[in-house]
């Protein structure tokens, strides 16, 4: 037994059930593989495990694009770096926002000096492709950028039509695939995807600080023919590629330890097999739903657009009455779970619950219903 470190003295003795919208609980292989001695970031053995993670990306999400790799920064500075090199001030930007995440894509847009046009649905529902492909038309944005799984609603929006209709317009896609890589299936070249970003707290079941990013040859030309430099050092593309294409030269110290656990994590869901990964994702959100229907939840979403890794369930009487962020709390400290509670307009009337990665199994939704019983 090593000596307990001091900072470490809070941690709670028995680890949490994590199923709220994020992180999500991590495999103890992937805990394991971050354990090793650190390698130098130019060290042969190092970037043959560079090497090993961005083919494994590449597989995972469905490209052959040479510029995907795992950015060192979380699933937020993945949607900096894509719309950063997209986009260059007075540029048109068409957005569709239905809920937080898009509406944090409006305001990096906005940030970087972009002209956002918003198309907005409902919290809790998915986008219209027939708005957006409208409002493509009458704007022919440089970008058209939305999110493929909704994490402040639990909505999946479907991705093909709005691609097609910005392709048609000229416009580059980009595509948030948080909360759906690793828990539903992913394809951006099936889909005609130039720009797309993730996370790893998520679905790939890692511990947070990387965000797997990839641009296609069509978007990194766009890049290399800006008129104006990238206002982001850090996140150009074009700097980028030193380290992470073939020449392999200094650009960020890469975070070591972190890369050795999303090389474990992307090996764990090779082995289980995309597909089986997403029915298991599938099936838990189904027992969820049925689990807790008894106790007077109700899914917000419709079924048809429900996203797996994560169900927005309205509160029972029961719960508001005790107040809702009460009942969380005693969750947390009486039961060892985690559930999120709802964002903007759903604060105080949803909780958010994830089952996301390692957690999308049945025996935890039996822990939750237990606990709640
Ligand atoms: C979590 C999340 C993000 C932001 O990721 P961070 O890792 O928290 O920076 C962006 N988009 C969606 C859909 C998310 O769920």
């Amino acid at each position: 037994m090593t000596a307990k470190i001091p900072a470490m003295k809070k941690l709670p003795s028995t680890p949490r059930l994590l199923l709220g919208p994020g992180p999500s609980n991590v495999n103890p292989r992937v805990l394991e593989a971050k354990r090793p001695p650190l390698l130098g970031h130019l060290d042969p053995l190092y970037l043959q495990i560079m090497d090993e993670v961005q083919e494994r990306l590449r597989r995972l999400i469905g490209t052959e694009n040479a510029m995907t790799l795992p950015l060192s920064a979380t699933g937020s500075a993945g949607m900096e770096a894509c719309l950063a090199n997209l986009l260059e001030r007075g540029d048109a930007i068409v957005v569709g926002v239905a809920g937080v995440f898009g509406e944090r894509m409006c305001e990096v847009a906005r940030r970087i000096g972009a002209e956002v046009v918003r198309v907005e649905a409902e919290m809790g529902t998915a986008l219209d492709p027939a708005e957006l492909v409208a409002a493509i038309e009458r704007a022919s944005p440089a970008v058209v950028a939305f999110v493929h799984a909704e994490t402040s609603t639990g909505v999946l929006q479907p991705v093909e039509e709005i691609a097609a209709a910005a392709h048609k317009a000229g416009a580059m896609v980009v595509l948030d695939c948080v909360t759906s890589l690793g828990g539903v299936p992913v394809d951006i070249d099936g889909w005609g995807i130039d720009a797309a970003y993730s996370g790893t707290q998520k679905c790939l079941s890692c511990p947070p600080g990387l965000s797997p990013i990839t641009f296609s040859e069509r978007a990194v030309k766009r890049v290399a023919g800006r008129e104006t430099p990238v206002q982001s050092w850090f996140l150009d593309i074009s700097l980028l590629a030193g380290y992470y294409g073939s020449e392999r030269i200094y650009h960020h110290t890469a975070p070591i330890s972190a890369i050795y656990a999303i090389a474990e994590g992307l090996a764990i869901i090779e082995e289980e097999g995309m597909e089986v990964r997403a029915d298991r994702h599938r099936r838990a959100a189904e027992a969820l739903v049925a689990s807790l229907a008894p106790l007077g939840f109700e899914p917000l979403v419709a079924e048809a657009h429900r996203l797996p890794s994560l169900t927005t369930m309205r509160l029972p009487e029961t719960i508001l009455q005790e107040g809702e962020a009460q009942v969380r709390r005693r969750l947390l400290e009486e039961q060892g779970i985690e559930v999120g509670g709802g964002l903007g307009k759903l604060a105080g009337s949803v909780w958010r619950i994830g089952l996301m990665g390692e957690n999308a199994r049945e025996e935890n939704v039996e822990r939750l219903a237990a606990a709640l019983r």
